[in-house]
């Protein structure tokens, strides 16, 4: 291992070495100090120098060496000696691990077809995951199986149908107005955060859609039931039109349908939308007026609209509010950033797209379900439901990288069901989780201070250095577990010599070495303030498509339509929402004493007139279940929630329970309650995970 003295981005002190790096426990990726003694981490803080984080680091990233140290923790590759799931292993070298999975893996292959292997991830975790797309694309297989029909792809293809590119928000300039949609960027986006109370501390208007009141500085807070944001925001555009508020300008000279859409609109009153968001009417209309006329304005959208079958028609009824008034690609609204072409993320030469024949292409599995063409993955709902059904075809064998898909995929008893079925799956992971205990082969991967890498989160250009810092043993890192894999397919051409040739790889378009970017510590993309009057939009017809023909080619609404699934019954009266706590990014973390000592236990929030009519109080543990399965969960009174709204914790699993218990995944996992078959949006294959009818009751045990 490099010396951390031996640095560049790095000071010494008498005894300590200060090393830059980015934290990589959530896809922020906020600069962090990291202070090293005899070799080994110490402690670590907030650079105030990152472009993005400026000194801010939340309770995940100061457990980062809680995480390195633990004794849990997978240090070297193990193999299953038991029955499937029973939790009998054996310790095996390296090599054997991974000739172990190319035999198994390619046994499939050359019996069913390499489709018959699926590359599984969890969340985006930078380079790994194109490394992964990589991996499948050198074995054969078309299917890459991701979270992006939830989160991310909904957003960044309507934005790419509507108006070309995936825009940002340029809170530098600043805006007059900010629309805070479906997420609590405290917990989720703590820099994004920072920047809203600057602008709000400096007068910026601030509106919060989010059925549960979390920002006291709003000057309108809109309710909304869960899952029915498309009809708020059809109903907000229908407002913008009908009042006169839309940018004329703008409409005529860069937007092509809006008579069509005008006409669409007719029927999206606030008055009908009340009725199925819960949010007055007259909230509507003030929300409207407020985003169209106090200008710039920006929309700052967020993981909620994305859980759901109406999920990409909500983004599109929200990038044509964008357009509708200006407020897009001018100073102070949602912009163009450059997207760091010069590096390497995503770009084929990386991915090898060219590797998989067309006609292997053709048989991904979201492309049998006719999902958007332009959509690269294979959602993890189709995934399980063909692997338990053997069609289109049968999936048998999988590589899972990290993701604790039980706990954080929808319907979690039908992916267990699926895993359980396979012939063969290798898994990686920091831990043994209620996922990894169904493997056949685990492998023990590094933390982001065991490795190098060039970080990139996906919701801003910038790159930022990683800098290893600690010894690995024996771990390695997902990108070079996916690395050491593809030299032993039998294609070792398409392999790297190892992780320093691929960082300078990943580099070579910005022109520098990994050792030359250790001293910059970051790049970041340009703006694009009003790229379009000079290039038009990149789409089609060079405009903003308000009506998109394309999208009705494929058969598909050409305008945004809002399909209402959440209706309650006596059976379900309640509506179920989900929460994600400060303390842990997804799954991870229950093992962490900090984070744990800080979040206990899972809790669902009610408001206090919906738990005493249902004889609840705070604190007691209470039953919550769904048309697919039930969990417990302690219940906390809160006033700001809307009255027959659940808002669940998502991600729970028990790691102290050990294999034995299945790490009490089945307890309080909030998927046990998610449907995989449907609802799911036809755009993207999206299954339901908020806005889900229920029902609550009281449990004899008191937590
Ligand atoms: S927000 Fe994410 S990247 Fe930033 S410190 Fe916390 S865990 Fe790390």
């Amino acid at each position: 291992m490099r010396q951390a003295a031996e640095m560049p981005n790095s000071s010494t002190g008498d005894e300590t070495t200060i090393v830059k790096s980015t934290c990589r426990l959530c896809f922020n990726g906020c600069g962090v100090l990291i202070s090293i003694k005899d070799g080994h981490p110490t402690s670590l803080t907030g650079d105030p120098d990152h472009p993005l984080s400026k000194g801010m680091i939340c309770p995940r990233g100061h457990a980062a060496l809680e995480l390195l140290d633990h004794p849990h923790r997978l240090r070297h590759p193990i193999k299953r000696t038991g029955p499937r799931g029973g939790g009998k292993w054996e310790r095996v070298s390296w090599d054997e691990a991974l000739d172990t999975i190319v035999a198994e893996l390619t046994k499939i292959g050359n019996r069913l077809g390499p489709q018959a292997v699926v590359f599984m991830r969890g969340g985006s975790k930078g380079t790994s995951d194109d490394h992964l797309t990589r991996l499948a694309n050198i074995f054969g297989s078309p299917n890459v199986s991701t979270t992006s029909s939830i989160c991310y792809s909904p957003c960044a293809l309507a934005s790419k149908h509507t108006y070309g590119f995936m825009a940002y928000p340029d809170l530098k300039h600043p805006p007059r107005c900010i629309i805070r949609w479906g997420f609590n960027p405290k917990v989720t986006l703590p820099p994004l955060h920072r920047e809203i109370v600057k602008a709000t501390s400096a007068g910026t208007k601030l509106v919060v859609i989010d059925p549960r009141v979390s920002n006291d500085r709003a000057d309108l807070q809109l309710q909304p039931k869960p899952g029915s944001d498309g009809a708020l925001a059809l109903a907000m555009a229908h407002v913008i039109i009908e009042e006169g508020l839309y940018d004329r300008a703008f409409v005529e000279r860069w937007t092509v349908g809006f008579r069509r859409l005008r006409a669409h609109l007719q029927v999206h009153t606030p008055e009908i939308a009340q009725a199925m968001t819960w949010v007055p009417a007259q909230k509507i209309r003030e929300a409207a007026r407020m985003y169209a006329t106090v200008r710039p304005g920006c929309i700052l959208w967020g993981n909620a609209l994305e859980s759901g079958p109406n999920n990409y028609q909500t983004c599109r009824a929200i990038c044509i509010l964008r357009a509708l008034t200006g407020n897009l690609g001018a100073a102070g609204s949602d912009v163009m950033w450059s997207d760091l072409g010069e590096l390497q993320r995503r770009s084929p030469l990386f991915t090898r797209p060219e590797l998989l024949p067309p006609d292997m292409a053709a048989q991904r599995l979201g492309a049998h379900a006719k999902l958007l063409p332009d959509f690269a993955y294979a959602p993890h709902n189709l995934v399980a439901k063909a692997i338990l059904d053997g069609k289109p075809y049968p999936i048998r064998g999988a590589y899972l990288q990290g993701g604790n898909l039980l706990c954080t995929s929808a319907d979690s008893q039908l992916m267990s069901k699926a895993l359980t079925k396979l012939d063969f799956i290798a898994a990686t992971d920091h831990f043994m989780t209620p996922t990894t205990a169904l493997a056949d082969i685990v492998l023990p991967a590094s933390t982001y201070l065991e490795h190098n890498s060039v970080e990139q989160p996906w919701h801003f250009p910038v790159a930022s250095i990683q800098q290893q810092v600690a010894d690995p043993g024996e771990t390695r890192s997902e990108g070079q577990i996916c690395n050491d894999l593809a030299r032993r397919i039998g294609h070792g051409e398409y392999a790297f010599e190892d992780m320093d040739e691929f960082l300078e790889f990943y580099l070579h378009p910005a022109g520098m070495s990994f050792d030359q970017f250790r001293s910059q510590g970051t790049i970041a993309g340009p703006k694009q303030l009003l790229a379009h009057e000079e290039h038009g939009f990149p789409t089609p017809s060079g405009l903003v498509e308000l009506y998109s023909a394309p999208l009705g080619e494929l058969g598909l609404p050409p305008l945004p339509e809002y399909r209402e699934f959440n209706l309650t019954d006596d059976q379900f009266p309640l509506i179920m929402t989900s929460q994600k706590s400060p303390q842990f990014y997804h799954s991870c973390g229950r093992q962490l004493p900090s984070l744990r000592r800080s979040k206990p236990e899972p809790s669902m929030r009610l408001h206090p007139e919906t738990a005493q009519s249902l004889g609840l109080n705070d604190g007691t543990m209470a039953l919550l279940t769904t048309a697919t399965g039930s969990i417990r969960q302690c219940v906390r009174l809160d006033e700001s929630l809307t009255p027959g709204v659940v808002m669940a914790d998502y991600g729970w699993w028990f790691p102290e329970q050990g294999a034995a218990q299945e790490f009490g995944w089945r307890q309080a996992n909030l998927n046990v309650l998610t449907s995989a078959p449907e609802p799911c949006s036809s755009e993207l294959g999206s299954a339901a995970l908020r806005g889900i009818p229920c029902r609550i009751e009281p449990m004899e045990e008191q937590s």
